[in-house]
């Protein structure tokens, strides 16, 4: 297994050891052994990195220079760029990223991310013109402004951790904010190398500031709660975002979230290619571990039966073609901890004791090595009322619900406190009509892609608040300023 590189700290433009030189395990997915210390920050180095980015903000012209700012944040993304195969490694070996899923939304998706928000940046806008109005015999002129909402503490997931602190960190640089990064305590070096970076591309101190922790919640705590942080980009799990909401709301902290969900694939009875289009909902893409993977698999009864014998044979077809991290096709590794191994096999019993039928799969495989391998699992005869149908898993687990029609399908798809994303595959305009009643911030209609880095990604209900990547998301990091010129 690779040694990687230890992780620094990044914090006022130095990179540097945690206090007292604190460290602690970083630990590889595969093999469950150490692969690199990282530093463990303590609330001494957060509050530095806090106070470096609120002087970094209120002093200097990081807020008002955008042109400054484009041509630094595109110079950290060519560095970013030039460093593919080491976020490839990082990816791999600190994620649990098979090599087939870096060539996608781990490595290869997130740097085009970072190109999609310089390619959207010129259409931001900075200033709107709300012309003249009398006002006591006189006229004003009104003009909006719109500016950088201040520090930003950018806390993410260990999921895909660098197209995610693309998402936040590039958004929030090129708006004029100064951010901090508090990566999640899995994945700490994927936040590292990208304050290594970012100090090789030479941003004024404490532009941006990374703080890795082992601690899951104090760091984060520490900017949720901190009056020096204007607002807080979050993405992580539901119950995390609303703890978020709770303790910001002292200090009135603006919070942008992104959060779980538990979305549905709808297959219509007209579905092009039937067979091909169940065959290709096995959830196995890094392992499931994905916010907007669909993981809820709806199919009408009068195919119902069809649609079982057709999973049932492409998973056994998929067979062993995954676990191997030297196997550049395989797209499904590990998942990510063995806490996390220990939570999705409880929902496994979970979904067996709730009465659901266990199709395939359903195991830990310890035969592919120390790490934390389940098996690609499918459940059918599932109802919608069931725990597993309702919670997010996040492993490699699917579920598949039969529906009598398309009302059905609709209330059974927007059943779900979540409401992230989800996809309809059938005629054409009839899928339309579908996907436009489903309540979620994205929608596929036949495999169409409608997450990329020039577009705005979100969550509708408890999926989330606000939206990230495109045009508006940098805008998400934006304040309004209105101001009205008398005597004009
Ligand atoms: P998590 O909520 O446990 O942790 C996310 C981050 O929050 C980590 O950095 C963690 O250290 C930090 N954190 C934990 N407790 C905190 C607290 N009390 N205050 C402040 N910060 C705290 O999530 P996870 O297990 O790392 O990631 C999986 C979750 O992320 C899933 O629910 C998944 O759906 C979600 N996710 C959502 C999206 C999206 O865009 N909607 C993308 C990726 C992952």
């Amino acid at each position: 297994m690779a040694k990687l590189s230890d992780g620094l700290l990044y914090i006022d433009g130095k990179l540097r050891p945690a206090a007292g030189g604190r460290t602690y395990d970083d630990i590889s997915p595969w093999t469950g052994e150490v692969i690199a210390k990282a530093a463990d920050a303590t609330p001494e180095d957060v509050n530095e990195a806090i106070a470096a980015a609120r002087r970094a903000f209120d002093a200097g012209d990081w807020t008002t220079n955008k042109e400054k700012r484009f041509e630094l944040v595109k110079k950290f993304q060519d560095l970013l760029r030039a460093n593919k195969e080491r976020l490839g490694d990082i990816a791999r070996h600190e994620a649990g990223a098979a090599t087939g899923a870096v060539g996608l939304a781990h490595v290869d998706n997130a740097l085009q991310g970072g190109d999609d928000y310089l390619k959207v940046f010129p259409d931001v806008a900075w200033e709107k013109d709300y012309g003249l109005r009398e006002f006591r015999g006189g006229n004003t002129h009104r003009v909006a402004v719109y500016e950088p909402v201040g520090v930003v503490g950018a806390i993410t997931p260990w999921n895909v951790p660098l197209y995610v602190q693309i998402g936040k960190v590039h958004a929030a640089l090129l708006a004029g904010c100064t951010v901090i990064l508090k990566p999640a305590p899995d994945t700490p070096l994927m936040g590292a190398i990208m304050g290594e970076l970012a100090h090789e591309a030479g941003f004024p101190p404490g532009v941006f500031n990374v703080i890795t922790a082992s601690d899951p919640a104090q760091a984060g705590e520490m900017l949720v709660t901190d009056p020096r942080v204007d607002l807080i980009s979050f993405t992580g799990s539901t119950g995390v975002g609303r703890r978020i909401m709770e303790k910001g709301a002292p200090t009135l902290k603006r919070v942008f979230l992104e959060l779980g969900g538990k979305s549905a694939h709808i297959i219509l009875d007209d579905a092009p290619d039937f067979p091909m289009t169940v065959a290709r909902s096995m959830l196995v893409f890094h392992a499931g571990q994905g916010c907007a993977v669909t993981s809820r698999l709806l199919v009408p009864k009068s195919r119902y039966q069809e649609a079982v014998a057709i999973l049932e044979k492409a998973y056994q077809g998929f067979g062993d073609n995954w676990g191997d991290i030297d196997n550049p096709g395989h797209i499904m590794g590990p998942v990510v901890s063995k806490k996390q191994q220990e939570r999705v096999l409880a929902y496994i019993e979970l979904g067996k004791k709730e009465g659901a039928r266990l199709l395939a799969g359903g195991k830990a495989r310890p035969d592919k090595g120390e790490g934390y391998f389940i098996e690609p699992t499918v459940f059918v005869d599932v109802d919608n009322k069931m725990r597993i149908a309702q919670e997010e898993i996040f492993g490699p687990v699917l579920v598949v619900i039969p529906y009598e029609d398309d009302e059905d399908a609709i209330r059974i798809a927007n059943e779900s406190d979540y409401g992230l994303s989800g996809m309809v595959t059938g005629g054409k305009e009839r899928a339309m009509k579908i996907a436009k009643r489903i309540r979620t911030g994205t929608m596929s209609v036949n495999g169409g892609m409608c997450i990329a880095g020039d577009l705005p990604f979100g969550g509708y209900k408890q999926s989330g608040i606000g939206r990230e990547w495109g045009r508006e998301g940098i805008e998400e990091f934006l304040e309004t300023k209105l101001i009205g010129v008398g005597g004009a």
